[in-house]
């Protein structure tokens, strides 16, 4: 999968010891705004599947990408098939599951297979 990255709604953002709201845990609601069109009118990153994607697949198991937290995406890899890893809202993807088991779940990239 070959992602165009400069087409990215974060991309050229400047990024500081205090700015980084894909990874500082208190700025990450701004992070998901920014990729899920909270500033934009509902429009949203256009790479947002694929760098959803691509964070489920590389090991990003930090941060936001895609548009979801951490915890969210876990919730996809653990819970979900991979043909369902699409974008969806935190409520969505942590529908029905209990939150604090899903935090003291263990994962492990080795026993996903081939990626
Ligand atoms: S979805 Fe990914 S590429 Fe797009 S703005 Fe969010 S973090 Fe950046």
């Amino acid at each position: 999968m070959s992602i165009n990255w400069q087409r990215a709604r974060c991309a050229g953002m400047k990024i500081t010891d205090h700015w980084d709201p894909w990874f500082l845990p208190e700025q990450m609601d701004h992070a998901l705004a920014i990729c899920n069109g909270g500033y934009t009118a509902g429009v949203g990153c256009p790479i947002r599947e694929e760098c959803l994607l691509y964070a489920q697949t590389h090991e990003c198991r930090a941060g936001i990408w895609g548009g979801m937290s951490e915890l969210a995406r876990k919730a996809l890899r653990l819970h979900k098939p991979e043909a369902d890893w699409h974008w969806q809202t935190e409520e969505d993807a942590l529908e029905g599951l209990d939150v604090a088991a899903l935090i003291a779940e263990e994962e492990s990239w080795a026993d996903e297979g081939t990626r």
